[in-house]
């Protein structure tokens, strides 16, 4: 992984951020992820590899690349990924060149992936990694709004809830957990989040060079 730097209009590079968002599907993680990318040009989003069939509406590429298990496998052996998990029977791999180009490029990188994966990239990658977990207000919204969807059959439905479970007793291995009660409300939380974080003094690699200018014969 590059030493990741982006900068500010002061000039000063920072280590870009690696910004995990994870929840129990259905709460609402996905309409977070998308405005999050909508309202900032420095973000941009990994998209993961899954040997999990398409579902409609899903765009190759976009949502995910859609692979077999023996192109998962190969890739797997030949580490291209970061981190790699088996969800809900498939497996999900965050591909790592676009990763290191986006980083590389002075961006910040957004994950849409599961606890393992938060935990994995957290062992690569620790104080460049943000990890944020979303849950729903309640047990029961989460089983209305996953019903709502209509794109999964009840045996997907109730594998759903069971994962919700074991997902959100991971909710420890977060620096940061919130209730999406309101989406909007959710939303304006986690672009909170990245702006605090965007600005940490870890982060400011180029701060060291700005104070010297500021204070040349003072002690850094
Ligand atoms: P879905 O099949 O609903 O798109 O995603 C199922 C779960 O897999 C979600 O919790 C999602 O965050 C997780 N996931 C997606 N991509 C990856 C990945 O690359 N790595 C890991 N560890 N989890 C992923």
């Amino acid at each position: 992984m590059p030493h990741s730097i982006s900068s500010d209009p002061h000039g000063f590079r920072r280590r870009g951020v690696l910004f995990v968002l994870s929840s129990p599907s259905g709460a609402g993680k996905s309409t977070i992820a998308r405005k999050l990318l909508d309202a900032d040009p420095t973000l941009q989003m990994s998209v993961s590899a899954t040997t999990r069939p398409m579902r409609s509406g899903e765009v190759e590429g976009k949502d995910y690349h859609f692979v077999d298990l023996t192109e998962f496998r190969r890739m797997t052996a030949d580490h291209e990924f970061l981190e790699w998990a088996h969800v809900f029977g498939n497996r999900y791999g965050t591909p790592r060149a676009p990763v290191d180009a986006m980083l590389a490029d002075g961006r910040d990188v957004l994950f849409d992936i599961d606890w393992q994966g938060a935990q994995q990239l957290h062992q690569i990658a620790g104080g460049d990694v943000v990890r944020v977990f979303i849950l729903p207000p309640s047990i029961e919204e989460l089983e209305r709004r996953l019903r709502g969807r209509g794109t999964d059959s009840e045996e997907v439905i109730q594998g759903r809830m069971d994962r919700a479970h074991g997902e959100i007793a991971h909710w420890d291995g977060y620096d940061y957990v919130l209730v999406n009660d309101d989406a909007d409300d959710c939303f304006a939380k986690v672009q909170t989040i990245l702006k605090a974080e965007r600005m940490k003094r870890s982060r400011q690699t180029g701060l060291i060079g700005f104070i010297r200018k500021m204070n040349p014969a003072g002690p850094v």
